[in-house]
């Protein structure tokens, strides 16, 4: 319900937002490939080990980098989890109204809500959309691979700034050091963004390094807590997430109240410069709202 945001969507949010906030919220990124399920397979099952709930949120933005893969093979894996405290759910572009990180989000706070501990938020680390959904959890991890040097430049400019740990995964493979020294001179690049990110070193598949990753994350969650960094980081979640409700109103109000596409195409034909455009529809949209619950109240 949440994700088509059916009817009733916006009372079960409500009623899950006010008891959420006791989850830790872990975003788990890189490219595809880099071993992010395997992982957060791994990491589920060492926290059901500590007796924590666990959901997991696979966001797959059906991108032709992924072909929608992920999804399947979450969708197998559910199978693979015999316990009630974990819970896997997938989320794609397809039947996300208002936008897959809207709707990821909302998701969260319903998991946080129905008492999850953990809530592992898996994505590929390309596309705005991903970008947005990590801009909102509590911690991010960001995995990569031996080898992958200029891919790491790529995805330093969105992902980078905001990655709290660093996990080369497939470090059984050749190259593993020089993935780390690569990642070091990458994060002395990033100016202000102390104190230093940690950087681990993993192999998924035998379960190495994950323990330490899990006793990190703890960590930098207690850290975050008692220096205020998270209260502030779930500030922002709440500022992203209403300001983004409020273009989605005000683009939807337009589109109601106005003929917008009547408008842009005269805009265009005319060479109205956009901020000319966006003032006067703007205006002419809130004259149109306000007229109408003025009659609306009468
Ligand atoms: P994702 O696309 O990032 O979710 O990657 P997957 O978890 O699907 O892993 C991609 C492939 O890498 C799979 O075949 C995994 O078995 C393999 N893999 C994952 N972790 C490791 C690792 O630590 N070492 C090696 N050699 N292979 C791994």
């Amino acid at each position: 319900m949440l994700e088509e945001r059916s009817e009733g969507y916006r009372e079960i949010l409500q009623a899950m937002y006010g008891r959420a906030g006791g989850a830790k919220v872990v975003g788990v990124t890189g490219p595809p490939g880099a071993g992010k399920s395997t992982l957060v397979d791994r990491m589920a099952r060492g926290l059901r080990a500590r007796d924590q709930k666990v959901a997991i949120l696979a966001v797959d933005p059906s991108s032709p980098f992924t072909g929608g893969a992920l999804l399947g093979d979450r969708v197998r894996m559910q199978g693979a989890y015999d316990d009630p405290a974990v819970f896997i759910r997938s989320m794609a572009t397809r039947g996300a109204m208002g936008g897959l990180a809207r709707a990821t989000r909302d998701v969260v706070d319903l998991f946080d809500g129905a008492g999850f501990d953990w809530i592992l938020v898996e994505t590929v680390g390309v596309g705005q959309d991903e970008t947005d959904v990590v801009r909102t959890v509590d911690v991010v991890v960001l995995v990569t691979v031996p080898g992958l040097g200029d891919e790491i430049q790529a995805i330093k400019a969105g992902i980078m700034e905001i990655a709290d740990i660093f996990v080369v995964n497939k470090s059984d493979r050749d190259g593993a050091d020089r993935a780390v020294s690569h990642l070091e001179s990458a994060i002395a690049m990033v100016e202000g963004k102390a104190p230093k990110i940690p950087i681990l070193q993993t192999v998924a598949v035998r379960n190495e390094g994950v323990e330490e990753l899990l006793e990190t994350l703890e960590k930098i969650h207690v850290d975050l807590t008692i220096s205020g960094g998270l209260e502030e980081r779930r500030f922002q979640n709440l500022r992203i997430r209403v300001e983004e409700l409020l273009k989605e109103r005000f683009l939807n109000a337009a589109c109601d109240n106005i003929d917008l596409e009547a408008e842009l195409r005269r805009a265009f034909k005319d060479r109205e410069d956009p901020y000319a455009v966006s003032d006067r529809l703007f205006a002419g949209v809130v004259a149109e709202v306000s007229s109408t619950s003025q009659r609306s109240e009468v």
